[in-house]
């Protein structure tokens, strides 16, 4: 339950919020996850007058401030099709105008398209305070660390990378039972992540060359059963989208 509503006008004031102890403190983002977020009394800082929604290219990296919402980047000229197409699978329209980037990743479970496709491309989230810049494989191994008392305030990636996103689900609208993501660099760099299952995406592989590329998603997904689908299912599915991906680059 939201007690208490802030809207800074500068990093520091939110920070400064962010960092009480009581009571706890989130940023919000669109609001449209942290609203369900607890019973418990909790204060929050939107960050809507922060100047954090400048959406950028600046030479081949995208810089998108944490407040972007999900509607504005799938409308970026130069975003990878298969970008928008994860976007596009996160959330419906109304949502994807409310909905931040930031507040998605933070808020990211194992089935979410936009959370899959930003691992599989390596995004890289700055946080303050301290300037840190972390990847977002790293920001989802410890999120519990990272973001108490820290804000996002961008979220950079390559545009470099060519992005294949795949997913199967009980109704083309619904969130994945299985979704993959291959991103391929023209150093032959690949970096692949699965979804529709657990806490967070999984990454499965990040190197050079396809060898191994099915037998890799099967395994990671080997031990993936919930009430959706059986960890064979998953398994298997795993593999032929990331085959499917691999074909959809143009290999
Ligand atoms: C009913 C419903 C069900 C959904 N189910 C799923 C699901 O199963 N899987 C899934 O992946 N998505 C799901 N989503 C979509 C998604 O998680 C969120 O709705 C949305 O994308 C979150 O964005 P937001 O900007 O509204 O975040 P908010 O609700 O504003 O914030 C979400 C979290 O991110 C934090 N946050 C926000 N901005 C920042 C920032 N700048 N820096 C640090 N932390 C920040 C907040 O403190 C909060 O903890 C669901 C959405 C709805 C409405």
């Amino acid at each position: 339950m939201i007690v208490e509503y802030h809207r800074p006008r500068t990093l520091a004031e939110a920070i400064e919020l962010l960092q009480r102890k009581q009571p706890r403190t989130y940023p919000l983002g669109g609001g449209t996850a942290i609203n369900f977020k607890t019973e418990e009394p909790i204060a929050v800082v939107d960050v809507q007058a922060l100047g954090l929604d400048t959406l950028e290219q600046q030479g081949q990296l995208l810089q998108i401030g944490a407040a972007v919402t999900l509607q504005q980047l799938i409308e970026f000229p130069g975003l990878p099709s298969a970008l928008g197409d994860a976007v596009r699978h996160q959330a419906t329209y109304n949502l994807r105008h409310q909905a931040t980037v930031a507040g998605t990743l933070a808020s990211a479970d194992g089935r979410s398209p936009f959370g899959v496709a930003m691992l599989a491309l390596d995004a890289q989230l700055k946080l303050i305070p301290g300037e840190r810049t972390v990847s977002y494989g790293d920001f989802l191994a410890l999120r519990e660390e990272f973001l108490p008392g820290h804000l996002i305030t961008m979220v950079t990636l390559s545009l470099q990378a060519k992005l294949s996103y795949e997913y199967v689900a009980r109704s083309p609208a619904d969130l994945p039972i299985v979704c993959a993501a291959l991103a391929r660099w023209p150093s032959g760099r690949l970096r692949l992540a699965l979804g529709g299952w657990g806490k967070t995406p999984t990454l499965v592989l990040d190197g050079q060359g396809q060898e191994g590329l099915r037998l890799a998603a099967q395994s990671a997904f080997s031990n993936a059963a919930d009430e959706w689908a059986s960890a064979e299912y998953r398994s298997h599915v795993a593999g032929v989208l990331a085959q499917r991906c691999w074909q959809d680059l143009g290999e």
